[in-house]
């Protein structure tokens, strides 16, 4: 699912260690850097896994399900084009514990969230960079 570009957004640059990650809503998938010898998922980039200390790591999807593991609401108008308030959301992925990225839960109404809340990638797209963003899981 692709989003309307959020007004007031600050978009990263794009440079060799990132762009896999900020483009891969082109897809429709999430990828998260991978090590190739022990299968561990390393977010955000780094340049050896943290774990074996391989620097064979590459892209690779990732099922784009997750769980919400902590979240605040902004009531604050720190930029003018953003309408508040709006969740902020840490959800973990389900490939692994430490995987985590720092999200919105756009079109979830703030009552709705909770810790634990079963949660899907959705794209925030900008043309040549997707912000990953998630929703309340669907049934299906
Ligand atoms: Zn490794």
């Amino acid at each position: 699912m692709s989003l309307a570009p959020q007004p007031g957004r600050q978009l990263p640059l794009l440079n060799e260690m990132n762009r896999y990650f900020w483009i891969s809503g082109a897809t429709g998938r999430l990828q998260v850097l991978r090590c190739g010898d022990c299968g561990t998922w390393i977010h955000p980039y780094a340049g050896l896994c943290p774990k074996c200390r391989s620097g064979k790591l590459a892209p690779e999807a990732v099922s784009g399900r997750g769980t919400v593991v902590g979240y605040t609401v902004n009531q604050h108008p720190w930029q003018p084009d953003v309408p508040v308030p709006y969740v902020v959301a840490l959800v973990e992925l389900e490939e692994q514990s430490n995987i985590r990225l720092l999200t919105n839960l756009p079109g979830c109404p703030i009552d709705a969230v909770h810790i634990g809340m079963a949660v899907e990638v959705c794209f925030e797209d900008h043309g040549d960079v997707y912000v990953p963003q998630f929703q309340p899981r669907s049934a299906a």
